[in-house]
């Protein structure tokens, strides 16, 4: 199966997958229809299916044209009103495409919005707006025991899954990761790979699991530099882990951007 990393808006990242020897197409959140229509012409592929994460426009804002385009696209996407989904799928259903040979799993992840879903199959996960390279998405519906549960779900997923996320903040969440655990020699490592990366204009995702584990403050809720750091930044004692992911969140929301 072929992955092309479509860009779009200032940070975005839309996803479009397809078999060599079929001419039809499968596009995650597109935000935007105009470059997925410039891939899909430059491929010579037909869209046959939308998978949508979760309802921001950034993620759906392309759909009512790409229906247009292609009237008898299939449209899935979790149970929201604000999301127009003609295949209303939930936590872990499985997805048989014609385009594709490989089933999807669907996983509930809410937590940045109260009905984020996320596609896996195969090693990869499409995680929309909860993980992102060295970070993870805001709250802005769901409680931060959502949103520990979702990550702690994607931190249980094999270790060389690779995170397909839908934004380019790797380099942002990496200046707030050396603040938590400034001594972590593979975070500096990544930080200076990033900046090499972006130097080029190429992208730092997707990103291995495995990596993020030893990177991602909103991961490593378990590890004592993270505890320690949080402990000591808001003066308290904390014993859960569902807590520390809490004030890390928060430490960022209210200190960082
Ligand atoms: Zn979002
Ligand atoms: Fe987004």
């Amino acid at each position: 199966m072929n992955i092309i990393q479509i860009p779009a808006f200032t940070d975005n990242y839309f996803w479009l997958m397809f078999e060599d020897n079929k001419k039809s197409a499968v596009v995650v959140d597109p935000g935007d229809h105009a470059p997925v229509i410039k891939s899909l012409k430059d491929n010579n592929l037909e869209l046959t299916d939308i998978l949508i994460t979760h309802h921001h426009n950034d993620h759906i804002g392309g759909v009512p044209e790409l229906k247009k385009v292609f009237p008898k696209v299939n449209i899935f996407g979790p149970l929201d009103s604000r999301i127009p989904a003609d295949n209303i799928v939930k936590d872990e259903d499985i997805i048989k495409l014609d385009s594709l040979y490989e089933e999807f799993r669907v996983l509930d992840v809410r937590g940045h919005t109260n009905s984020h879903i996320a596609y896996y199959f195969d090693k990869k996960l499409f995680c929309g707006d909860t993980l992102f390279s060295c970070g993870c998405g805001r709250l802005f519906e769901g409680t931060h025991n959502d949103m520990h549960r979702a990550l702690t779900k994607i931190k249980n997923l094999p270790k060389e899954t690779m995170i397909y996320c839908a934004h380019e903040y790797t380099l942002d969440n990496i200046g707030f990761a050396k603040i938590l655990d400034p001594e972590n020699s593979e975070l500096l490592n990544r930080e200076r790979e990033v900046k090499s990366i972006l130097k080029k204009g190429e992208y730092t995702v997707p990103s291995l699991l495995a990596n993020e584990l030893k990177i991602n403050p909103f991961l490593r809720f378990d590890n004592k530099n993270i505890i320690n750091s949080v402990q000591k930044h808001f003066n308290i004692k904390i014993s859960n882990e569902a807590e520390i992911f809490k004030y890390t969140r928060e430490w960022k929301d209210n200190e960082y951007d």
